[in-house]
């Protein structure tokens, strides 16, 4: 017999929770010092069972669970909800960007990994469409940051061939590409990316998402970023996001 591991305490975000045989559940979780881990909760789908609806995807939480040596899945022993975002997901375009984002970090942040900054994005961009029930500037912000954290953000300010500046201009280009052209550098295929969103995107990194609230009717640029960054999370991860059809139908 393995010996049993210490119970560990953390913070944490569900991802996703999924049924696994008679009366368990299969938790993928972001642990704020750990990063995500998968672990099952044991009797999780009985009534009455002690996980409650702590394990709603989304769901803001304390965890105690133990390592299992031989084994790559944790076992939860304990969640305590802090916070719920039931709320904003039975809105059917907050609740379709919220499971999007929750695909996002799933698919982009590697287990076990500390990814402490995506933690805080996750959490500050769920309160921020639960508080504004807006989807657009939030999902676009939360996007963009998370290409940024995983290391796959472009120039936004120069052509990637001629180094021209992107200010107040248009930039071009390849879909999944990080790089940006100017429109003499511009190949056929390329997509453009507006100076408006452009200007947003840039907007973006150095302020706060509560700040930038005067921004958020402007529907369009804040798709075409969702768009552009969404594109290269897809490219990067090799495989399309489910969750997005979805919210770019509801849009
Ligand atoms: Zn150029």
């Amino acid at each position: 017999m393995p010996t049993r591991m210490p119970l560990q305490e953390s913070e944490a975000i569900v991802l996703r929770s999924y049924p696994l045989g008679e009366a368990d559940r299969l938790v993928s979780f972001l642990s704020r010092s750990a990063g995500r881990i998968r672990g099952v909760a044991r009797g999780a789908r009985r009534p009455k069972s002690r996980f409650g609806a702590s394990l709603e995807p989304l769901s803001h939480i304390r965890i105690w669970f133990y390592e299992r040596e031989t084994r790559e899945l944790v076992r939860i022993h304990q969640c305590e909800l802090l916070e719920s975002f039931l709320d904003a997901q039975r809105d059917f375009q907050c609740g379709c960007a919220l499971a999007l984002m929750a695909e996002v970090a799933e698919a982009v942040l590697p287990e076990r990994e500390a990814a402490e900054g995506a933690f805080r994005l996750l959490l500050h961009v769920a309160r921020e469409i639960r508080d504004s029930h807006a989807v657009a500037l939030p999902l676009a912000f939360y996007a963009l940051w998370m290409v940024r954290l995983a290391g796959w953000l472009g120039d936004l300010e120069r052509c990637a061939r001629c180094g021209a500046s992107l200010r107040e201009v248009a930039a071009w280009s390849r879909i999944g590409a990080a790089g940006l052209y100017c429109s003499r550098c511009r190949q056929g295929g390329m997509r453009a990316l507006s100076a408006e969103a452009l200007e947003l995107a840039r907007c973006m990194l150095t302020a706060r998402l509560e700040n930038l609230r005067r921004f958020q009717d402007r529907i369009q640029p804040l798709q075409e970023l969702s768009r552009f960054y969404l594109d290269l999370i897809e490219y990067q991860i090799e495989r399309k996001l489910l969750s997005r059809p979805m919210v770019e139908a509801g849009k």
